[in-house]
């Protein structure tokens, strides 16, 4: 079991990274503890003292702009507040490391440089995708769920054909039309440029990540106005909700492209998959149920069991934590637009559960079975105490 996960920024996440060979090793949250800093154990305030007049930082070079300092000075535990700048630098340096380490920073770096290279350079073909246009991308029942924004508007569209995966009509034709030959113009640009792209994430040899020649700004508004209200109602156990990031691209299967899709899970909070078009046949979609990181490799239960057939313009929403796959698409070409949207605060939160994830089943299961366990010994206990008496 793999975690589909962008190719570029495979050490940027804050999750579990899998590593292909079914072992899912849980990333570090920090630098290695051998050197542990002076107050260390204090943590920062989650309410900043507003109060306090934080110190100058101007004079600080490096990574971070000295506002970042100025503000974060503001969150320090009381006891630091009046310290020393040195030692309240030391103090927020190290925080700031064990969030983004000179790597990463050097990697996200080097990525908004390729970045910007594309966007100087692309010319895109049809303008008009890259400014949000509800009425034109969307089909009018679809605008009519999320204007009204309740689960019942929403249902009102959808089918739920197994728990946690929802699928609806959602797409114009002409737009994707328009999302297809924008991807092949861009394609056959980076060709005769001889440019070397990054691919979309680990798992595909095709496709591009559509955020990285302009489409960010638009696919920011998509998740924020057309996916968060959904996702809010349908996935709040997972920062459906609090949505605030993505990475968006297409995939591309059939003849000269990839065939299938390895079982996975995605590294996102929510995922979107809809597919595009063109002509094509196979290429289904099978979902295996949902699994947290312990329990990614555990059997399938039959009423988990579910193969979704693709529909141009046609979506399918699920929690990235579901595990799926896609058949080989057998003849023609199939191209599909993957949203995978994030949630940073449920990332943060994670890191402090101590409780079991609610929306994993083999967890769900195991909990039910210590209680059955419970409840039994309870039982037997009392029997005993009773003299073995009839109850
Ligand atoms: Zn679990």
């Amino acid at each position: 079991m793999a975690v589909d996960d962008p190719a570029e920024r495979r050490d940027e996440v804050q999750v579990a990274v899998g590593n292909g060979n079914g072992v899912q090793p849980s990333r570090p949250a920090g630098r290695p503890a051998a050197a542990a800093p002076p107050y260390a154990d204090r943590r920062l305030r989650l309410n900043p003292n507003t109060e306090h007049k934080p110190q100058d930082y101007n004079d600080v070079r490096g990574e971070y702009a000295p506002a970042v300092y100025s503000a974060l000075e503001r969150h320090l535990p009381p006891s630091l507040l009046d310290a020393d700048r040195d030692v309240k630098l030391r103090f927020m340096r190290d925080i700031l490391a064990r969030y983004w380490p000179p790597g990463e920073r050097n990697k996200v770096q080097r990525h908004k440089e390729y970045r910007q290279r594309i966007l100087h350079l692309y010319k895109p073909l049809h303008e008009e995708l890259y400014n949000m246009h509800p009425s034109a991308f969307f089909l009018p029942t679809f605008l009519e769920a999320v204007r009204n924004n309740t689960e019942e508007s929403f249902r009102s569209i959808m089918t739920e054909p197994v728990p946690g995966v929802y699928s609806f009509a959602m797409l114009q034709p002409p737009f994707c039309e328009m999302l297809l030959e924008e991807v092949e113009n861009f394609e056959k640009w980076v060709h005769a440029m001889k440019f070397k792209i990054m691919r979309p994430n680990t798992m595909n040899k095709y496709g591009a990540v559509l955020d990285d020649f302009g489409l960010e700004a638009m696919l920011n508004q998509f998740m924020e106005y057309f996916i968060a209200p959904i996702s809010k109602v349908f996935y709040p156990e997972v920062g459906g909700g609090t949505l605030d990031s993505h990475h968006a691209f297409v995939v591309e299967y059939g003849k000269d492209r990839d065939v299938d899709l390895g079982f996975h899970v995605d590294d996102s909070e929510v995922t979107l998959n809809v597919c595009l078009g063109k002509q094509f046949s196979g290429g289904e979609l099978y979902f295996r149920g949902i699994r947290c990181e312990n329990h990614v490799n555990s059997d399938t239960q039959h009423e988990e069991m579910y193969d979704y057939t693709h529909v141009p313009g046609r979506a399918v929403l699920h929690h990235g934590r579901h595990r799926h796959g896609a058949r080989a698409t057998s003849s023609g070409l199939r191209i599909n637009l993957l949203l995978w949207c994030r949630s940073s605060v449920f990332r943060e939160m994670k890191k402090y559960q101590k409780d079991f994830p609610s929306w994993c089943s083999e967890c769900q299961r195991e909990n039910m079975e210590r209680q059955s366990q419970c409840v039994k010994a309870t039982k037997m206990a009392f029997l005993r105490g009773s003299g073995g008496a009839t109850i």
